[in-house]
């Protein structure tokens, strides 16, 4: 068994004892998809794929926000920080996803908010969405759009900064919004069979606002084992355990190991506040397409803080990034060493598609910390 890479040795052993267990359980192959970006960062890191047993295999989902983003999202904040009265405010994650790339030949390579700010474009990275807003207050004479991309976890500070802005009467704030809501993603890859999947290691943060009993049909209608686990090495082990055990023993259910942080019920009053300003809707995801219901657009009483429709802008058809696998990725059909373009034309200094640019991204984390069984398993 390969050593589990941890620094703190009280949790080494209780590590270690996880893992015995788990290599203890005899049973079938199965296959386990993490849907937390914080979860594939945190695995990488711990080098947890390397320890499983044979027969786990473990692989990433449609966890990291950004990566899911399509490009026309992309092409879209790009056409409105070309606008010279536009600053565009943005979480740092967005600043080096490529947009669609039109021009071919030597040299040619994608736009992205990062490059255009290199060329005059306003660009401005932010770590809340409310100095977004202290920047629309200190330039009142131009329009700060806000770059809104995340799930359950990120839209309610959204939202109360949108509301806050609508409150004070602020006109120059708009929210260009991707927010996008993770279990409609979870029962779209629990009704296709690509991947033979078992059981979902829930995402923590998620949770925390949407309560464990938002996977209940995942383990009721799909038969599909869930545990919520936090993001220590040794809390996503005992997620991991609890799948096998629910597996094994064919009695999916939702297991909450993560009880200090995830109620039943989740967070309401943040749920609340998140659907005061928006409303479902289908949303679009890079790799899947248009996911019914898995997307939150800015309620029409709020139009005005809505960019799409305050600022007009015609945008050609997206052009994916040629060669680019994140859709097969975030699927978990491949493991990114199975593209090919994977450190070689695509790295984090050089990236082609958006899970090699996000901090939370599979590619990114396979390439910091891939393992070369990972790899030799690619
Ligand atoms: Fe896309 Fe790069 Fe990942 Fe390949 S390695 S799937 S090109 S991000």
């Amino acid at each position: 068994m390969a050593e589990l890479a941890t620094p703190d040795s009280s949790a080494l052993g209780e590590a270690k004892a996880l893992l015995k267990t788990l290599h203890a359980r005899e049973g079938r192959p199965v296959t386990l998809m993490e849907v937390c970006g914080t979860h594939t960062m945190a695995v990488a890191r711990a080098g947890l794929r390397a320890v499983m047993p044979e027969r786990v295999r473990l692989v990433s989902g449609p966890g990291c926000p950004v990566c899911v983003t399509p490009v026309g999202y992309i092409d879209h904040a790009l056409a409105l920080a070309a606008r010279p009265e536009v600053i565009i405010a943005t979480f740092g994650d967005l600043l080096r996803v490529p947009g669609s790339m039109r021009q071919r030949g030597p040299g040619a390579s994608a736009p992205s908010l990062e490059r255009v700010r290199a060329t005059g474009a306003d660009v401005r990275i932010v770590y809340s969405p409310f100095e977004a807003l202290h920047v629309a207050r200190d330039n009142a004479a131009r329009q700060v759009v806000f770059l809104g991309v995340g799930f359950e976890t990120t839209t309610p500070p959204v939202a109360a900064a949108m509301l806050t802005a609508h409150e004070q009467g602020l006109k120059n704030l708009s929210v260009l919004g991707a927010h996008k809501t993770i279990p409609e993603a979870m029962q779209l890859l629990a009704s296709g069979d690509q991947i033979g999947l078992d059981g979902f290691l829930c995402p923590g943060h998620v949770s925390i606002i949407i309560g464990p009993e938002a996977y209940q049909p995942l383990a009721e209608r799909h038969r599909l084992a869930c545990a919520i686990a936090g993001f220590e090495p040794i809390e996503i082990l005992r997620g991991l355990l609890s799948l096998i055990e629910q597996i094994d023993t064919d009695q999916p259910r939702i297991d909450n190991c993560y009880p200090g942080a995830v109620r039943a019920g989740g967070n309401r009053k943040a749920r609340e506040l998140m659907y005061r300003v928006f409303e479902p809707c289908d949303a679009n995801w890079r790799g899947f397409g248009v996911i019914p219901h898995s997307g939150l657009s800015i309620r029409s009483e709020l139009a005005t803080l809505d960019a799409a429709s305050r600022f007009d802008v015609a945008l050609p058809p997206p052009v994916e990034p040629a060669g680019c696998r994140c859709g097969e990725v975030l699927q978990g059909v491949i493991v990114p060493a199975e593209c090919p373009l994977f450190g070689d034309a695509c790295t984090p200094d050089n990236p082609h598609g958006a899970c090699m640019v996000s901090s939370e991204g599979s590619c990114a984390a396979h390439f910091h910390y891939g393992t070369a069984k990972e790899q030799a398993d690619g």
